[in-house]
């Protein structure tokens, strides 16, 4: 319900600005909730090219408490990544002892064109932190981009980032097609009857066949 409706304040009443064309898959990781990504192509008039528009539409701080209480329960809730890192190497966004999404970012005075077409969002060095389980501090170099508007009527982790770039325009629509998971699965019958035993698992494998069977 959350998503369609989503997708009428994107899409009908152009919340972000005009939207000309638009795709978005559900994907389910087989942990956590299934989630979507989106891709929107906004109008010409539309486009989100200035760093002043940058910071209209996407935020990557702790909300200020008191002028925006419903963004700071749900940014402080749903929108801070990990901590991952030192403080938690297990989490699944860690591979060879980094974060394969680069948390926790660094500050940032002022919202920056970035080299591959994601812009570098404000992350100001303010001393707003948020204090999660174990007296562990969050400040805003962990908070996930986010658009103020959609999180305080959601309530829900939406992630919202500007993409300005060919190419990555092109890895996104890659990542969207990716497809589901594909697992092979086999029944077979190979008991061995002398002993009435299945035979090992290190049975040997028909390369050739599971190519055809793709
Ligand atoms: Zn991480």
């Amino acid at each position: 319900m959350k998503l369609r409706e989503m997708m009428k304040d994107l899409c009908e009443r152009h919340w972000l600005g005009e939207v000309v064309a638009y795709i978005y898959v559900i994907e389910f990781q087989k942990r956590g909730l299934p989630h979507a990504h989106i891709l929107l192509i906004l109008a010409n008039k539309n486009k989100i090219r200035s760093i002043e528009e940058y910071d209209s539409f996407v935020s990557a701080e702790i909300p200020d408490h008191e002028l925006n209480p419903l963004a700071y329960e749900t940014v402080t809730t749903m929108m801070m990544h990990g901590p991952c890192g030192v403080l938690n190497a297990l989490l699944p966004c860690m591979k060879d002892g980094k974060c394969k999404k680069h948390y926790p970012k660094s500050f940032q005075e002022i919202t920056q064109e970035g080299p591959n077409g994601y812009p570098i969002y404000r992350r100001r060095n303010n001393g707003h932190y948020v204090e999660i389980s174990n007296g562990i501090q969050l400040d805003n170099r962990w908070v996930v981009p986010y658009n103020i508007k959609l999180v305080e009527k959601y309530n829900a982790h939406i992630n919202v980032e500007i993409c300005n770039s060919l190419l990555a325009i092109k890895y996104l629509y890659k990542y969207v097609y990716k497809g589901h998971d594909r697992a092979t699965v086999t029944f077979s019958q190979n008991i061995n009857r002398a002993n009435n035993q299945t035979t090992s698992p290190n049975e040997i494998l028909d390369e050739i066949k599971m190519y055809l069977d793709a």
